[in-house]
């Protein structure tokens, strides 16, 4: 179940920082992830009476703004991409359908939830698309996703000045110190990290 507003980060028993923040590496993180798109998929099937399988899932990778972001997600996970075999969108970098159907991704329904910052919802579906599509992305701006995952999970979105300062701090880490971050999200939850 997918973090509410306001819960407090918890530990991964399988990496070294809080859930959601290990994906694409940690299988439990990636699989947490994974559910959030399942969940409202299922959901979603629940509430229209229909059944799991590629035919509803085309129907709705062809009107994505009229659904939810992680339905559309999980519709894209049922397709599979006629060029290179893979999940649709999900592909390797240079192949021409799934950066069609990644790129279309973005036009589903980001509704905000109750006592969230504004844009919060943005922010966690771009971050989960990063983090389930990191072909291309660098290491570290993989990493920063990362770290941001989990807090934007729990309806928190840090102000252009807060996110600024936090990406001039990490600019001059390396990699292994940004690393270093992830257990230390937990020691003290409220600390300015990105
Ligand atoms: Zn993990
Ligand atoms: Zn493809």
């Amino acid at each position: 179940m997918r973090p509410a507003v306001g819960d407090p980060l918890r530990a991964c028993p399988e990496c070294p920082g809080p859930e959601y923040g290990g994906a694409p590496d940690c299988a439990r993180c990636r699989a947490l992830v994974d559910a959030i798109l399942t969940e409202e998929w299922e959901a979603f099937l629940l509430r229209e009476g229909l059944e799991d399988g590629p035919e509803v899932a085309a129907l709705v990778v062809q009107e994505p703004d009229r659904h939810d972001w992680r339905v559309v997600d999980a519709a894209l996970e049922r397709l599979v991409c006629p060029e290179c075999g893979h999940a649709s969108g999900r592909g390797p970098v240079g192949c021409g359908p799934c950066a069609l159907a990644h790129g279309f991704r973005y036009a589903a329904v980001e509704t905000d939830r109750p006592g969230a910052v504004p844009g919060n919802e943005h922010a966690v579906r771009v971050n989960v698309s990063v983090v389930r599509r990191p072909h291309g992305v660098s290491a570290r701006e993989v990493l920063v996703r990362r770290l941001l995952l989990p807090r934007l999970l729990s309806g928190d979105l840090p102000t252009t000045a807060r996110a600024q300062a936090a990406k001039d701090r990490i600019n001059g880490m390396g990699l292994a110190e940004i690393e270093a971050l992830f257990p230390r999200m937990l020691e003290s939850p409220g600390a300015d990290l990105p």
